[in-house]
Parts: C-alpha cells; structure tokens; sequence
C-alpha cells in the first residue's frame, strides 16, 4: 500500500491522482478464516486491526452486510470524550481517546481528531451535584476534566445563552481534550490497514446463519456462501440481538432508532462541543460550517433507519433556548441509526454461551467515541481469551447483578 506522505501526495497532484491504488482490496471469500467479525464498522474493523497489529492474526475476514461504515458508524455525531463515572468505563473510554489522538499516523490516514473540548452542560441543581461527582471521579481515575462556572462557559462559548428562562446555565464539565473525528475516515482508515495486513473486507455480504457444533462454532452462512471460521466476532450493534439469536443466545439489549441533522452551513460561530442533557440536545460545529446537532431515541424499539420529524422539532425547541441563533438557521438534512442499548447503558465485550464466539456491542448512543479502545481490548479478548479493558464488560455482569451504570453519562446523549 503507498503512503500518504507530502511527497506522494505532490507527485499524485501532478499525475490527476491516477498512481494511488485502490484503498481495500476488493476480493472474493476463501472456505475458511482464522477469524471472521460480522460487521465492518468501527469497532469490527478496529478489532479487525488489532488482531494483525498486536497479536499478529490476519488470517480474518469482516463481513459486511451493506458497505463499510454504513451502519451507526458513518451516521453519528462523532463526539470523543472519556468523562465517565465508573472505573472501568473511564478505563475504556480514556483509552480509546488516547489512542485517536496518535490514530491518523498510527494508521498513517487523516481521522481528522480535532480535541477542541467537550462541554457538558449542568442546568439543573442535580446536574451540577452529578457532574462535580463525575470531575471528582475522573481524578481519581487520571482523566483530565474540570468542573467550571457560567461565567467560563460563557467565555468558551459565546453564542450560549446562559440565562435561559427555564433552564440557566450553572456550570459544566469541560474535557479540553475531547472532542471530534472524521466517523467515515476512522472506518476507511482502519479498513486500509486491515487490507495492508492482507485482511479480506467483504462489502455486501450478509451473514444469514451460524453454524455450532460439539466444539462451538464452525462457520457462518452468507449471502455469498459458507465461509468456516476458527473464531467468530460478531460485532454488528443494532443488528446484535438478530445475530445473538443465529447462534442460538439471547443478548440484554434493546435496539432503538437514534436521530441527529446538520442545518445549513454558517461561518464559524463555535469552536467546542456543547451537550445539553437537561434540554436534551447536543451541537458542534463542522468544518464546512454546518451545525451538527443530536436528538434522543425513539421511545420504542426499532429497526427504522431514519429520523421523525417529532425528533427534529423536539431537538430544535430544545436547543433554541439555549442557543438563540439556531433559530434563524433551516435544517439540511436528518438521518437514523439503530443504536443497541443495555440496561446499564455499558457495552458487552465478552465471550458468549457459544465457544468460540464473542461479542461486542451495547455500546448505544455513544460507541464511537470508543472505537480505538473496544478494537484493542476485544482483539486481546478474542486472541488471548481475556483483557483487562473489557473484563468488567462480560454478559455474566447481567446474571449476577454487577452493573456498571452510566445512565448519567450515556443515558441520554453522546
Ligand atoms: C444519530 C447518532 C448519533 C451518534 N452520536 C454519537 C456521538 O456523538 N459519539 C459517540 O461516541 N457515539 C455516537 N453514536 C453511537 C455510535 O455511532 C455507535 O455506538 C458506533 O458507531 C457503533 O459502531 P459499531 O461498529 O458497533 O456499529 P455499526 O457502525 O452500526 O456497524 C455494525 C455493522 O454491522 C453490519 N451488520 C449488521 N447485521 C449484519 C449481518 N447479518 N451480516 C453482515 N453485517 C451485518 C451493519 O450493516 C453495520 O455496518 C451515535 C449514533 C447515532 C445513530
């Protein structure tokens, strides 16, 4: 594979880009794999990955029923933050944020992480007692956050209104580190790699059974044929429990269709992410200037792939009163993903009743954020048999009562 480096990309310049190969090899399937993950998004790819890159499996092929990063990965707002409440989560997520700020040379292809911080808004007396908790937490835990007052939000964000009628800002959780990445380019850039490593990327391929026997698992059925695997990731989020259920288990999740819309793109007016939890509503700035604003789920399980207008209102409403200029902005466009939600609100990075099958999803209306750090401990997981990053995220947690809730941090936004 050529690398992108300033030379390159001079000599393509001059030759109309006609010297670059194609960016994955498109192939088609072997018989059997060492490995075979379901789902060519973020995670599955970075698993993908860091089984070549630190445990040296690259016998693997990821399935993909649509095209890659076509799932929650290529349709989410792409918030990166690791403030969260509970030990293993803060371990997770501050690990995958450590990972994307070295991941464009690490994978040596432009994520575009942009750590211009992540701000999460207290309006309500409970918010400010819950986040100071959290910035004491993340002391603890060595994430860098702070607890600040209205008047430095209002210095980080002037176009913040933080004497709303109903809800006024008194205060927020500031991650100056987090922030956001290109979603389509984490995926391409891994995809990359992965076909570097001599790895098979299957694109319109969708995975219709699983087949177990005595010694677990032996091979998944496809729309292209039966492919034979030695090991089995199914890493497929909206889509897990429908999997789950191919292999012959039942998953704790329910799927929900998740809404988010970009309005028409403005000169720059904001430079952090803003997340307003109490009026429910969350915004960053673009490169191309357009607002990039999150709703909530749906308030019923789903499989829809698109957005409501209900949302887009509710969103909108919610969100001019704290930020008055939206109001005078139309709205580009809105879109869907079906986001797979656990009780607890954690992910389940674990091996499952099925030898030789493993699962990762769960990861909800915030997985994006952890992609680095779930490929990474989910392909020690998978190669070694345990990880101490996704040890406390086994599906066993549901049978014996130890949940990890983070129903402050992931219940309502990103
Ligand atoms: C609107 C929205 C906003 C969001 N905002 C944020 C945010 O700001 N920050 C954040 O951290 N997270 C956010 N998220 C959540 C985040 O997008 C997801 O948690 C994350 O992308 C999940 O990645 P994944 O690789 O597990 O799933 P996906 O990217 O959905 O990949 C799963 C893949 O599995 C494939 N698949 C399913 N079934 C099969 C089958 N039978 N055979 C083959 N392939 C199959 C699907 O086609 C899909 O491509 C948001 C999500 C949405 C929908």
């Amino acid at each position: 594979m050529r690398r992108h480096s300033v030379f390159a990309i001079a000599r393509e310049a001059m030759r109309d880009h006609t010297g670059w190969p194609r960016a994955w090899a498109r192939v088609e399937p072997r018989d059997r794999y060492d490995v075979v993950i379901v789902g060519a998004g973020g995670h599955g790819l970075a698993t993908a990955y860091y089984l070549g890159k630190n445990h040296g499996i690259t016998d693997v092929a990821v399935v993909e029923k649509g095209w890659l990063g076509g799932g929650n990965t290529g349709r989410n707002t792409t918030i990166i933050r690791s403030n969260y409440l509970q030990d293993p989560s803060a371990a997770i997520y501050e690990k995958a944020r450590s990972l994307y700020e070295t991941l464009s040379q690490d994978l040596n292809y432009n994520v575009m992480f942009s750590p211009r911080g992540v701000l999460m808004l207290a309006q309500t007396h409970h918010e400010v007692r819950g986040y100071q908790r959290t910035a004491h937490a993340n002391g603890l835990q060595g994430v860098r956050t702070e607890w600040i007052g209205p008047g430095r939000v209002k210095e980080l964000c002037p176009i913040m209104n933080i004497e709303g009628p109903r809800y006024p800002v008194l205060g927020g959780l500031w991650q100056s580190r987090g922030g956001t990445a290109r979603h389509d380019a984490v995926a391409w850039g891994y995809a990359r790699a992965c076909s570097d490593m001599g790895m098979h990327i299957l694109q319109s391929t969708e995975v219709t059974g699983i087949e177990t026997g005595p010694g677990g698992v032996q091979a998944v059925n496809t729309t292209r044929g039966r492919i034979a695997c030695g090991k089995l990731g199914l890493v497929a989020a909206g889509h897990s429990s429908v999997l789950a259920d191919m292999a012959g288990f039942r998953l704790p999740l329910e799927s929900v269709p998740l809404q988010a819309l970009v309005s028409e793109p403005i000169k720059p007016c904001m430079d952090i992410v803003v997340m307003a939890n109490t009026v429910h509503g969350y915004l960053s700035q673009s490169d191309k200037g357009e607002m990039v604003i999150g709703g909530g789920t749906d308030g019923y399980a789903g499989y829809t792939q698109r957005g409501s207008f209900h949302h887009v209102e509710e969103t909108v409403r919610a969100l001019v009163e704290t930020f008055p200029i939206l109001s005078r902005l139309k709205m580009l466009r809105q879109w869907g993903g079906i986001v797979d939600v656990t009780g607890d609100r954690s992910p389940i990075l674990s091996k499952t009743p099925v030898d030789g099958v493993f699962i990762n999803c769960g990861w909800g209306t915030g997985g994006f954020k952890a992609i680095p750090g779930s490929g990474f401990g989910f392909a020690e997981l998978m190669a070694t048999g345990a990880s101490p990053l996704c040890a406390a995220f086994g599906l066993d947690r549901f049978r014996e009562g130890r949940f990890i809730d983070e129903s402050v941090a992931a219940g309502v936004a990103h």
